[in-house]
C-alpha cells in the first residue's frame, strides 16, 4: 500500500515536473532566451514505512506480551505489522538460568523479550526506561517509571509506529495479579492513544528538521490511532467477558500449521530466566503430552479482549480490525470536566481509585468495567492503607470523625477519630488498618471481606467508602 502510494506519489512529481518544463519552456520563448533550464524537482521523504504498524502492543515486562501473543500470530497470518513496547526491562524477580540479578538480569530479559518476539516475527520492539515496581499501586509504578519522560518516548514510538490499533492491560485495579506496572502501561498506552494525535503535544516530536543533520527537531507526524483494545490484569471475568470481540487459539495457523495457542507457547518458552523448569519440562514431551497439560491450564481458551473505544464506529464486539481503512483520521480533544464531590464537606476515597474515576472520565471511558465497591487483594498480617480525600468548601474550618466497620480481629492503627479540615481546603489523609491472618491456611486466601470508613461532620454523614479486602497467603505482585 505504501509502495502504491509512493509510485503515484512519483508519478504525480513526474507531471509537475513537465507541466514545470512546459512553463519554463513557456517562459523562455517569451524571453526569447535559448538556455533557460527546467527547476529541479525535489522528491520529499515520507515516514519510513519498515516502521509503520498496524498494531502496537504495550506492557510491561518481557513474557507480558504473552497476554496477546495468540492473536498476535493470527494477526500476522492476516499479513498486519506488529510493534511492541514494554514498559520495563524485567530486572525484578529470580532468574532460573544464571546468577544475574537486578540491571544485570534485566540486560538479559531485554534480549529474552526480543527472541520471543522474532518466534512471532516481530522485530521492531521498544522498551521505555521504566524499573519493575513490586507492588499494585498504579501511581507508584507511574512514578517509578517517570511518567513524564516515559509518555513522551511513548507517543514518539505512537508517531513513528503509526499503528491502526492500540492493544494494552485495562487501566484498573482489581483482584488479580493487579500488578501496579501492568496498570502503568494501560494508563500509559490509553495517554498516547489520546495525545499522539494532538499537534501541540511534544511538537518538536511533529516539527520538520529546518537544518541539514537536524539534532532537535523530529520530523515524526501526529497520528491518531483508531481503536484501543484492554486485556484486564484480573482474575475475574465475570465484568470483562463480552464487552470486546473473542478468538480461538485452537484455529490452526496457515503459516505455522498449529494452534495459535502453540504459537503463545513457543514465545513464552523463550524467557528462560523466568521459565527454564517449565520450558525444560515441555522439551521432554511431545505434541500431545503438550496439548493435554496446556489445555488443564487454560491455554487454550478463546483470547478476548475489552474495547476501550473506537474512534471509527462499530459494536463493541465486531473484529479488531472492523471498519478501519488506511490512512490518518482527524484528531479530536474530548472536553472533560472535574466534577466536586457534593455537599459542603465530603470525604472520598483517594490514591489509585480517585485517579482512575477521573481517567476514565477524562479519556471517555466510563463504560469501562470496574469492581464496584473497589476490592484488593492483600497479603495477611500486612497493613490496608486506605488514603482519602477531604474536602471542605465552606468558609470555616470543620471538624470530621472517621470511625470504621472491620472484620473480626482487623483494628485501625491510625487515621481514626477527629480531623480537622480548613476553610475552602482539600486535605488528604489515610486511614491505617492492621489485617488479620487467614482463616483458611490451607486454601491460602479467605473470602472477600467489607471495610467501612464512615466520616461524619456536625451530626451528619459525609462520606462512606466501602472496600472489599481478600486476605492471601502470598498477594504482593513481583
Ligand atoms: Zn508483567
Amino acid at each position: 500500500m505504501v509502495t502504491r502510494m509512493k509510485q503515484r506519489l512519483v508519478g504525480e512529481l513526474a507531471v509537475v515536473a513537465i507541466c514545470g518544463l512546459l512553463m519554463s519552456v513557456g517562459a523562455a520563448r517569451g524571453q526569447n532566451s535559448p538556455d533557460a533550464k527546467a527547476p529541479a524537482v525535489v522528491e520529499l521523504r515520507d515516514p519510513d514505512a519498515r516502521y509503520k504498524a498496524d498494531i502496537l502492543l504495550v506492557v510491561a515486562h518481557p513474557d507480558d506480551e504473552g497476554a496477546a501473543t495468540a492473536y498476535l500470530a493470527r494477526a500476522i497470518d492476516e499479513g498486519k505489522r506488529v510493534a511492541v513496547v514494554y514498559g520495563t526491562r524485567g530486572g525484578n524477580g529470580g532468574n532460573e538460568v544464571g546468577t544475574e540479578q537486578a540491571s544485570g538480569l534485566a540486560a538479559i530479559r531485554e534480549i529474552e523479550a526480543r527472541r520471543a518476539n522474532g518466534t512471532l516475527g516481530i522485530t521492531n520492539v521498544w522498551f521505555l526506561d521504566g524499573k519493575d515496581t513490586a507492588g499494585q499501586d498504579v501511581l507508584v509504578s507511574l512514578a517509578n517509571w517517570q511518567h513524564g519522560a516515559a509518555l513522551e518516548q511513548l507517543v514518539r514510538l505512537v508517531r513513528l509506529t503509526r499503528p491502526e490499533v492500540v492493544l494494552t492491560f485495562l487501566p484498573g485495579t482489581f483482584i488479580g495479579e493487579d500488578h501496579g506496572d501492568h496498570q502503568a502501561a494501560g494508563v500509559l498506552a490509553t495517554e498516547a492513544f489520546d495525545l499522539a494525535g494532538d499537534p501541540t503535544v511534544f511538537p518538536n516530536q511533529v516539527a520538520e528538521p529546518l537544518i541539514r543533520l537536524e539534532a532537535y527537531l523530529e520530523g515524526l507526524r501526529p497520528w491518531q490511532p483508531k481503536k484501543i483494545f484492554y486485556f484486564p490484569d484480573a482474575e475475574r471475568e465475570d465484568i470483562f467477558k463480552g464487552k470486546g470481540p473473542s478468538y480461538s487459539v485452537k484455529e490452526i495457523s496457515k503459516s505455522t500449521k498449529k494452534p495459535y495457542w502453540r504459537a503463545s507457547l513457543d514465545a513464552f518458552r523463550v524467557h528462560q530466566t523466568q521459565a527454564k523448569s517449565f520450558a525444560d519440562r515441555l522439551d521432554k514431551m511431545d505434541d500431545a503430552a503438550i496439548e493435554k497439560m496446556m489445555a488443564a491450564d487454560g491455554w487454550s481458551n478463546d483470547q478476548w479482549f475489552v474495547l476501550g473505544k473506537s474512534l471509527v464506529g462499530g459494536a463493541v464486539t465486531d473484529p479488531i480490525f472492523a471498519g478501519i481503512e488506511s490512512g490518518p483520521i482527524a484528531f479530536r480533544r474530548a472536553a472533560f470536566t472535574v466534577e466536586a464531590p457534593k455537599g459542603e464537606v465530603a470525604v472520598t476515597l483517594a490514591g489509585p481509585w480517585s485517579f482512575y474515576d477521573e481517567f476514565r472520565q477524562a479519556h471517555q471511558l466510563t463504560h469501562l468495567p470496574h469492581p464496584e465497591p473497589p476490592e484488593i487483594a492483600l497479603q495477611e498480617n500486612t497493613t490496608l492503607i486506605i488514603p482519602l480525600w477531604m474536602r471542605n468548601s465552606t468558609s470555616e474550618a470543620r471538624e470530621v470523625i472517621l470511625s470504621t466497620e472491620l472484620p473480626q480481629g482487623w483494628t485501625v492503627t491510625s487515621g481514626a477519630g477527629k480531623v480537622k479540615v480548613g476553610a475552602n481546603e482539600t486535605a488528604g489523609t489515610r486511614v491505617e488498618i492492621a489485617l488479620g491472618s487467614l482463616s483458611d491456611k490451607k486454601k491460602g486466601r479467605d473470602e472477600a471481606k467489607a471495610v467501612t470508613v464512615r466520616a461524619e461532620a456536625g451530626g451528619k454523614s459525609v462520606g462512606e467508602i466501602v472496600m472489599k479486602v481478600e486476605l492471601r497467603k502470598k498477594a504482593l505482585p513481583e
